[in-house]
């Protein structure tokens, strides 16, 4: 991760409950799928204190703030330029929840590179590009990016 402090700010989803803290995790079914903003940066990077969106009467205790690793978390970020082979595609969800597959979809389409009916990510739109390392991520989709980053010899 770089420059976690860049991500102040950022839009995020929560995705996963494998690596926050035991205090996140106990409460993760009710936190998945929830929407907020990076409020801090704790523990020297590691996690993000994630301030939700949702009505105080659908925060886990009435609290708004919770730390989350940032493996957990899906991202919107702002920067621009492509970063990592496979982001001229952009980030397509299959499923929904925590089952959600990510699918690379090219810039043109609504349609991921398997063949799948995908969405956006509702909070961010087509902005997110797709991620081949994310443990997440379509086998099929992360195959044909590959293929097309490896030029035939
Ligand atoms: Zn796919």
């Amino acid at each position: 991760m770089k420059e976690p402090r860049k991500k102040l700010g950022c839009r995020v989803e929560i995705v996963d409950m494998l690596h926050s803290p035991a205090r996140t995790r106990a409460v993760g079914e009710l936190l998945i799928g929830q929407r907020g903003t990076v409020a801090d940066v704790l523990r020297g990077g590691t996690l993000a204190l994630v301030e939700l969106d949702a009505d105080w009467a659908d925060l886990p205790g009435g609290v708004r703030r919770w730390p989350v690793q940032w493996d957990d978390l899906l991202i919107c970020t702002i920067e621009s330029g492509p970063d990592a082979p496979g982001s001229d595609y952009r980030l397509g969800l299959s499923g929904s929840g925590r089952d959600a597959i990510q699918h690379a979809v090219s810039t043109d389409t609504k349609n991921s590179l398997c063949g799948e009916e995908v969405y956006p990510l509702h909070f961010c739109g087509w902005s997110i590009s797709f991620t081949p390392t994310t443990k997440r991520a379509c086998a099929i989709c992360v195959q044909v990016v590959r293929e097309q980053a490896t030029p035939d010899r």
